[in-house]
C-alpha cells in the first residue's frame, strides 16, 4: 500500500486515477495533506464518503507515532520522539524564536557517520528514512503550528542522520516542502547540513538549487578533523574545502560552516588561524556552537570567553563568525539525544551554561 506522503502531485495523480476517481480529486486530496494537514482520510471531507473508504483500503498517510514529548524550561523548544512503523525512533526538534517557528528533522534512522561528539554517531546506522517519513515530520509541526495560528518559518536537516548520505529522499523531500500548491516553504528557508560527503556536495552544487547548504567542519586541520570525524579519512579538508569552492562557483551562495566548540580541542587560537587561512577570502560564515555533551563522549563545550577570542581572531582572517545558542539543552535538544536515553543507553548530563541569545 503506498503511502501517499511519498508520492509527488503527478504520481498522486495517476494514483486517483488508477482508482477510476476522476483527475481533479488529486488536487483535492493533495489540498487535505499538504494545505489542510489532515491526519486521517476520514478528515477529507469534501470527498465524498465511498472514496474516503477507498482511499483508507488502498493507500495509507500513517508514517509517525509520537513516543515521547518534552518541552524546554522556557517554553521555547519542543521536542517529539517519534515512532516509524518498524519501531525504529527518531526525533524533531521545534524552536520558536521570534517570528521564527524553525523545525529540525531527521533524515535516517541513526547515522553512519561515527562522529565522536554525536549522540546519533555514537548509536550506529539503522536506515534511511523515506521521503514520507522526512515529508511528516514537517507536517506534523505545519499541522500543530497552524493550529495554533502560527506558521512554520524553517527546516533545518540537522537532526538524525547525514542528508546526503540519504540523497534522493532528502532532496525530494525538500521539493514536496516547497511545492508551491503544497508546504509552500521557500527553498531557501531550509538548510541541509552535511558532515562532508564530498562527491554528493559536488552533485548539489551542479543541481544548483537555492536551499543553502551548512558544512559540519569543526575542525581545520586534518588531524584534528580526523580525530572528531571519521569521514574525514575519506575526504580530508583539502577536498572538502576544493569541493566548498566549486559549490559557491556553481551556485554563487553563501555557505555556513558549522563549529562545535570543545574546550581545549578546537577552541583554541591554532585552530582559529587555521580555520582563518582555510576559509579567507571565501563567501561564508562560521557558527560556532558551544558542545552538547553526550554519554559516549568524554569534551566539554568551550566557555563564553574563549568563543569570543575564536571569533575575534577569525575577524583578523575577514572571516564572519557567530556563537550561536544550543537552544533547548535542557530537554537534550541536541542531534540524537532523546532517544539516546529512550532506548535506556546511559546519559551523563554535564553542567552546561546557556549562554544569552545573540542569534
Ligand atoms: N549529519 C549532518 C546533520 C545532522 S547533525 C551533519 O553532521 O552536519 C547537525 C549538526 O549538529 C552538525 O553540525 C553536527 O556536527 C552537530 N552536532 C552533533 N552533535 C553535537 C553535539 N554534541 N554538540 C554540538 N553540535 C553537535
Ligand atoms: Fe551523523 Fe551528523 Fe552526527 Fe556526524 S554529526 S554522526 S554526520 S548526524
Amino acid at each position: 500500500m503506498p503511502n501517499l506522503y511519498d508520492l509527488s502531485f503527478d504520481e498522486l495523480t495517476a494514483f486517483i486515477i488508477a482508482l477510476g476517481e476522476p483527475k481533479f480529486r488529486a488536487k483535492q486530496v493533495w489540498q487535505w495533506l499538504y494545505q489542510h494537514h489532515t491526519a486521517d482520510f476520514e478528515g477529507m471531507t469534501s470527498l465524498s464518503k465511498s472514496l474516503r473508504e477507498k482511499l483508507a483500503q488502498s493507500a495509507t498517510l500513517d508514517t509517525l507515532e509520537q513516543a515521547s514529548v518534552q518541552h524546554s524550561n522556557d517554553g521555547q523548544t519542543k521536542k517529539v520522539l517519534f515512532k516509524l512503523h518498524d519501531g525504529q525512533l527518531v526525533e524533531t526538534v521545534l524552536m520558536g524564536y521570534e517570528k521564527r517557528n524553525t523545525i529540525c528533522i531527521s533524515t535516517q534512522a541513526g547515522c553512519a557517520m561515527g562522529c565522536v561528539f554525536c549522540a546519533t554517531g555514537q548509536m550506529g546506522f539503522y536506515r534511511h528514512l523515506s521521503v514520507a517519513e522526512i515529508v511528516a515530520q514537517v507536517v506534523w509541526f505545519a499541522r500543530e503550528l497552524t493550529a495554533r495560528g502560527e506558521r512554520l518559518t524553517n527546516v533545518v536537516m540537522m537532526g538524525m542522520g547525514e542528508p546526503l548520505h540519504n540523497y534522493d529522499n532528502t532532496l525530494t523531500a525538500v521539493d514536496r516542502m516547497t511545492a508551491a500548491t503544497g508546504l509552500n516553504l521557500g527553498a531557501r528557508k531550509i538548510t541541509i547540513s552535511t558532515v562532508g560527503l564530498v562527491p554528493a556536495i559536488r552533485k548539489y552544487a551542479d543541481e544548483q538549487r537555492q536551499t543553502p547548504l551548512a558544512i559540519s567542519l569543526h575542525a581545520a586541520t586534518d588531524h584534528e578533523r580526523t580525530a572528531l570525524l571519521p569521514i574525514n579519512k575519506k575526504w580530508d579538508i583539502g577536498a572538502l574545502i576544493q569541493a566548498c569552492h566549486y559549490y559557491i562557483e556553481k551556485t554563487n551562495r553563501r555557505l555556513t560552516f558549522e563549529w562545535a566548540l570543545i574546550a581545549g580541542e578546537n577552541d583554541t587560537i591554532e585552530q582559529a588561524e587555521a580555520l582563518g587561512r582555510l576559509l579567507k577570502g571565501m563567501m561564508c560564515h562560521v557558527n560556532l556552537i558551544p558542545l552538547n555533551p553526550t554519554a559516549g563522549y568524554g569534551g566539554a563545550p568551550a566557555s563564553r570567553e574563549r568563543a569570543d577570542a575564536f571569533v575575534a581572531r577569525l575577524a583578523d582572517y575577514g572571516v564572519s563568525a557567530t556563537v550561536r545558542v544550543r537552544r533547548g539543552i535542557d530537554i537534550q535538544a541536541g542531534c540524537g539525544q532523546l532517544r539516546d536515553r529512550m532506548i535506556g543507553e546511559a546519559y551523563a548530563q554535564k553542567g552546561v551554561k546557556l549562554y544569552s541569545h545573540d542569534e
